[in-house]
């Protein structure tokens, strides 16, 4: 007989680092087997690896580019022989532009990029992911999936210097809508994370233009957002607590996006 967790399983998208990292310890806390996975070699993800499991969770690292489709099959694969079951997905690993560029200039190198890391990947994960959820709650009732997509305030707020990154995150809430609406059947909630500016290697390289945003009145909650900011609202999600609410987006933006007069 092969061996199934006890545990619900999560698996958390580049969970080594920044945002996913804080995700991937709210998730143990909240007393799940944790997968994360990265394109880093695992040898680089031990000190990560070692605090999740610190936390009491069996945490397993896979290396696989989500851009990559294979990459996906042999993740889950990964993860079926590791831990026989897979409850939770929270779509997290993403990139910035390497550089950013104007609308009239940006180059479609940069657009192709994004597109396939931030939306094609997790679009074509979770339906892979979601087939593998069908079959865990035909096989019992009691079993309760969910899948997250972390998205940014990106998706709404236009920034003519990034549109390509603009356009994908623009995709992922429609992706979210989208596995929302075919999942209910089999209940399976979908839901997104929406962050505003939050401190981790993707925003460090514009930490000073934002320390002057915030002090401008950025935001309503005058400072930087955490990784643990959105690893609490993606445990509300993961663990159920959140009901009645597929295709729910939670802005957790410290009042980025709430409009003032
Ligand atoms: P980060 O610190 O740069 O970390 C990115 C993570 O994603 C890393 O674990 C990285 O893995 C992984 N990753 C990147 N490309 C990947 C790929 N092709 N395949 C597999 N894993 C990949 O970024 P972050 O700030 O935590 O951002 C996480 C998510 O939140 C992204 O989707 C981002 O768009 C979104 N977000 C961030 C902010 C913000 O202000 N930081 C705001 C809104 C939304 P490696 O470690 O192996 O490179």
């Amino acid at each position: 007989m092969p061996y199934v967790s006890n545990k619900r399983v999560v698996l958390v998208t580049g969970g080594s680092r920044g945002i996913g990292f804080g995700v991937a310890k709210a998730l143990a806390h909240a007393n799940m087997n944790v997968v994360i996975n990265g394109r880093r070699d695992a040898s680089e993800v031990a000190d990560a690896l070692a605090e999740l499991e610190s936390l009491g969770t069996e945490a397993f690292y896979c290396q696989a580019d989500i851009a990559e489709l294979d990459d996906h099959t042999q993740l889950l694969s990964a993860i079926r022989e590791r831990f026989g079951r897979l409850d939770v997905l929270v779509n997290n690993a993403g990139v910035a532009p390497d550089v950013r560029a104007d609308l009239l200039d940006a180059e479609p190198d940069s657009f192709d990029r994004l597109i396939r890391i931030n939306l094609r990947g997790p679009y074509f994960l979770t339906q892979a992911a979601a087939k593998w959820m069908i079959n865990q709650r035909q096989a019992g009732a009691d079993f309760q999936a969910a899948i997250v997509n972390v998205s940014s305030v990106s998706a709404t707020e236009a920034s003519v210097n990034r549109g390509d990154y603009c356009i994908s995150k623009a995709g992922v809430a429609m992706a979210t809508q989208l596995w929302a609406a075919r999942l209910g059947e089999f209940g399976i909630p979908v839901y997104e994370v929406r962050p505003g500016v939050i401190r981790t290697d993707m925003t460090a390289g514009v930490a000073d233009k934002y320390n002057q945003l915030f002090a401008k009145g950025l935001t309503v909650e005058p400072r930087w957002g955490t990784p643990d900011d959105i690893g609490r609202a993606v445990a509300v999600l993961a663990t159920g607590q959140l009901t009645y609410a597929t295709g729910a987006v939670l802005p957790i933006d410290g009042g980025l996006t709430l409009r003032r007069l």
